[in-house]
């Protein structure tokens, strides 16, 4: 996509909403966690050029809710070759405000009938035991 990045920079502050997802792993790991939000309130993460719901360009950077609750989740007993040592793990999709995370739920059983929806979670970085590399977890609050 070369050829869409001909305005100028009208940011004007160090909170670039245009960084990466490393950056962001990087500021939830350090608890503060944010997204991005169009004027017409829809919730993104970066990194983001212009809001995947309705193209608008003004994105502003919000700050992530401590707490989040389970949407829906996944109980994974046959995991890809990078979560081979994790297994039995959850996945779960998480709402915080006006976002969706999707993410490792851990503290809880990995059984299905250990988790309700709605489980208030927080969101932190953790590594995967596989591999080492980070990953978005939920621990219930
Ligand atoms: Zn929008």
């Amino acid at each position: 996509m070369s050829g869409s990045d001909g305005d100028s920079d009208d940011g004007g502050d160090a909170s670039n909403p245009k960084t990466g997802f490393d950056d962001w792993l990087d500021a939830v790991e350090a608890g503060e966690g944010y997204y991005l939000e169009c004027p017409d309130g829809h919730g993104s993460l970066p990194p983001r050029w212009v809001c995947p719901r309705c193209g608008a360009a003004d994105l502003f950077e919000r700050h992530l809710p401590d707490v989040g609750t389970v949407e829906t989740f996944t109980v994974v007993h046959v995991p890809t070759p990078r979560f081979a040592d994790d297994v039995p793990y959850v996945t779960a999709v998480v709402t915080f405000g006006s976002i969706r995370l999707t993410g490792v739920l851990r503290g809880m059983e990995p059984a299905d009938d250990a988790i309700d929806l709605g489980t208030e979670v927080t969101v932190r970085v953790e590594r995967r035991e596989t591999d080492d590399e980070r990953v978005i977890t939920f621990r219930p609050v």
